[in-house]
């Protein structure tokens, strides 16, 4: 079987980790042929930014003592995880010369006071690219022979979106297989840095915010794997967030599209863009626990309608966010008015979580993310109030949305139903509702006092727990 595997920021934190997970890969091995890719450690990220934003400011000594911080780290790691001399050398000389070129870039950054997209994404390439090397010192100590790779090296190429890249699928399957097939074939372990890429002139950009998984599911596409493993701290996909619901479970199967839905919905185990590349050539997903292997996970990709007896799935929540609702008699029967509503947010950069329209046309209701509130409603009134459109513009900030996820719903009467009457049994009132007609889920609006109380209900209504 053909794998891939990616392991998480929190599965590579240390030296204790990433000698655990080099033992795990290596159980794993046995007629398998397994490319890996590897987040930054923990907070390497987040770091990388303060960095590059202290760099921005031209706090040189300041910088310099991060990076020696970070030295310390990556150093430490590759002492505790790399026993064996010669690879532990190996790997600490190629994080020095890393640390060298980051260094440079910083410095350039606090000399011209200027940090482009494309230097931030320069800057933010180095978490994944310095603890490659150590993985694969991890991995050659105990005997498994490994080569490791940045993104861009392994032969992802992307648009230039610098912080929000996007693969370019044909030359990347083209690149990857040139690359990585013949070491796969010699049983040779490639260890990717995820979450990096490169343009086509060249430059390292990055896939945005957790883009490793999608550095694991592109890889799985152009490798034509059978399955791509997410290593990650939870057992995997949970019926409701276990600090809201206390007997909320691992989900052990979901389609492509419940999945989607879920991490749209804030499922922490998976970066939402991740499935693209795999859904179409079906390449089966596996959540796992890396610090509980043998749990069964998480499997996306089953084509099945109804797999539980129950016609849901999941609940799930977004918090901060709120409502916004443009008003008036004049947007009756007047077309054009929700595409210009949708306009003045989209220039704004407004993300809309949830639309709902009444039949009678006089409001539009939308959900968006708390911290957009202030923007969206000052774009819609100076795009819209004072030109007449809208004869309101109003809002409010303290709302929760609360969804109720599962394929097998498409076409069942009374689920519905079934969840206004479980909301208005726990004395809830519902502001506002939306479901799409995929009909793989139903959500609402509600008080963000009654966020929690909401899910319970419907956890229990629909009898998900253990
Ligand atoms: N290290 C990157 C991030 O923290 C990518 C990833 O972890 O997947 O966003
Ligand atoms: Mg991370």
């Amino acid at each position: 079987m053909r794998v891939v595997m990616k392991f998480g920021g929190s599965s590579v934190a240390d030296g204790a980790k990433i000698s655990h997970v080099a033992e795990l890969v290596k159980k794993h091995l046995h007629g398998n042929q397994v490319v890996l890719v590897s987040s930054a450690m923990d907070g390497m990220t987040d770091h990388l930014i303060e960095l590059a934003e202290m760099g921005l400011k031209g706090k040189e000594s300041q910088v310099k003592d991060e990076i020696e911080k970070i030295r310390k780290r990556h150093s430490e790691a590759a002492e505790s995880a790399i026993p064996v001399e010669a690879f532990r050398h190996g790997a600490l000389s190629t994080v020095s010369t890393l640390l060298y070129d980051l260094e440079r870039a910083l410095n350039g950054i606090s000399i011209l006071r200027e940090l482009s997209p494309r230097s931030k994404d320069y800057v933010l390439s180095f978490g994944e690219r310095l603890l490659v090397p150590i993985l694969r010192g991890a991995l050659q100590a105990r005997g498994v022979t490994s080569r490791d790779f940045s993104g861009g090296e392994a032969g992802i190429v992307s648009d230039e979106n610098f912080g929000d890249a996007r693969p370019l699928m044909n030359v990347t399957r083209m690149q990857v297989q040139k690359r990585l097939t013949p070491l796969l074939e010699e049983g040779i372990i490639p260890v990717i840095a995820g979450f990096t890429a490169v343009t086509q002139h060249g430059d390292i950009v990055t896939l945005g915010r957790g883009g490793s998984d999608n550095t694991a599911t592109i890889l799985g596409a152009c490798l034509d794997a059978d399955e791509v493993w997410i290593w990650t701290d939870v057992d995997g996909i949970m019926t409701a967030d276990p600090k809201v619901v206390k007997n909320a479970k691992v989900i052990p199967q979901l389609s492509y599209a419940e999945a989607s839905e879920m991490t749209v919905f804030g499922a922490k185990a998976m970066h939402p863009r991740a499935l693209e590349p795999i859904i179409e050539p079906h390449i089966p997903v596996r959540i796992k626990n890396t610090f509980s292997p043998s749990a069964e996970g998480t499997l996306i990709g089953v084509d099945q309608q109804v797999s539980s007896g129950s016609v849901a799935k999941a609940v799930a929540r977004v918090s901060d966010v709120g409502i916004v609702s443009v008003g008036g008699t004049g947007m009756v029967g007047l077309p054009g008015t929700a595409g210009r509503v949708f306009e003045v947010l989209g220039k704004q950069g407004v993300n809309i979580l949830m639309i709902s329209q009444s039949v009678s046309e006089s409001n539009i209701t939308m959900v968006v993310r708390r911290n957009s509130i202030q923007k969206a409603v000052n774009a819609l009134e100076i795009g819209l109030l004072s030109k007449g459109e809208v004869k309101e513009v109003s809002y409010e900030d303290d709302v929760s949305i609360v969804a109720l996820i599962g394929s097998a719903m498409r076409g069942t009467p009374g689920v519905a139903a079934r969840v206004f009457k479980a909301i208005a049994d726990a004395g809830i009132n519902v502001i506002m509702i939306a479901q799409g007609s995929s009909e793989l889920n139903i959500s609402f609006a509600v008080n963000e006092k009654d966020g929690v109380e909401a899910v319970r209900a419907l956890h229990d209504e629909f009898k998900l727990g253990s």
